[in-house]
């Protein structure tokens, strides 16, 4: 037997909110792998090995995982959200281009999740209606000019945005840096959501203009959603505004207002 790794996404808290799928692979799982919080959300089984690491160690993580699948096991690899978007199912793959040949014939799945921007997006209305991207603010894989020139461009072409990764104590400016590049393409009234431990009991969901959009509304639990010039806020008496970005655009270029 060849061994067998399912790199599964819990969505982004709640139990409620992990597919049928996930809970099939993570009952079926011979040994679980995953950062501490992560794994602490799976429920012990007996039978079951669980290997908890650290956040910063997802490469060591996934050899690991790797070579425990190729001894035949059944293997679990789990991520916050969706396992795809900032996360562990690119750090396996990765290490199975760059690890033994033998890792290329394990049985390999990827098992989506929620992510946190469809999360967050789905408590506030239908900010993501229309063309969207995702941006990680982390400058630990990417250098932040980067980060900066993607943001501008991505402002100019008139996506709404959605940002993971958005400030931690070692980046302690870069999220009002942001801000202010967008407040230099975008108009002020642009709806900016900050989303923190969306899915989950102490869920916040804040809406501000981008003018007054600043850094410190925001920590790593926090997903936030950039509006565009078409996004519109529905007001209503005595409920939560609706916040949506309507399906369709028109040709010009987003201009600032
Ligand atoms: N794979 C994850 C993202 C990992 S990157 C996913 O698909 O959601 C980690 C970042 O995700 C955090 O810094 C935060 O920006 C975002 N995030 C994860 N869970 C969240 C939640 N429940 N609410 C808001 N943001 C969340």
């Amino acid at each position: 037997m060849s061994g067998r790794i399912a790199v599964i996404g819990l969505g982004p808290g709640e139990a409620r909110y992990l597919t049928p799928e996930a809970e099939v692979e993570l009952e079926a799982a011979e040994a679980v792998y995953g950062y501490g919080p992560y794994l602490d959300r799976v429920p012990a089984r007996a039978g079951q090995s669980r290997h908890a690491s650290d956040n910063r160690e997802e490469i060591a993580r996934a050899g690991a995982a790797l070579a425990h699948a190729a001894t035949g096991a059944r293997v679990a690899m789990v991520s916050g959200g969706d396992p795809g978007v900032f996360a562990m199912a690119a750090a396996v793959i990765e290490a199975i281009e760059a690890g033994p040949a033998a890792w290329r014939t394990l049985d390999v799945a990827v098992v989506p999740g929620i992510t946190a921007m469809l999360m967050v997006a789905a408590k506030a209305g239908a900010p993501l209606g229309h063309d969207f991207c995702a941006i990680s603010l982390s400058d630990n894989l990417k250098p932040w000019e980067l980060v900066e020139r993607r943001l501008r461009l991505a402002a100019q072409a008139g996506f709404a945005m959605a940002f993971y990764n958005p400030v931690s104590k070692a980046r302690p400016w870069q999220l009002d840096r942001a801000f202010d590049i967008l407040r230099e393409e975008l108009p002020g009234v642009v709806p900016v959501i900050f989303g923190r431990a969306a899915g989950r009991a102490d869920e916040k969901i804040v809406t501000v203009p981008l003018a007054g959009a600043r850094g410190e509304m925001a920590d790593m639990a926090t997903c936030i959603l950039v509006g565009t010039t078409a996004t519109r806020i529905v007001a209503r008496d005595g409920l939560p505004d609706l916040v949506y970005t309507p399906r369709r655009a028109d040709a010009g270029r987003a201009e600032r207002a």
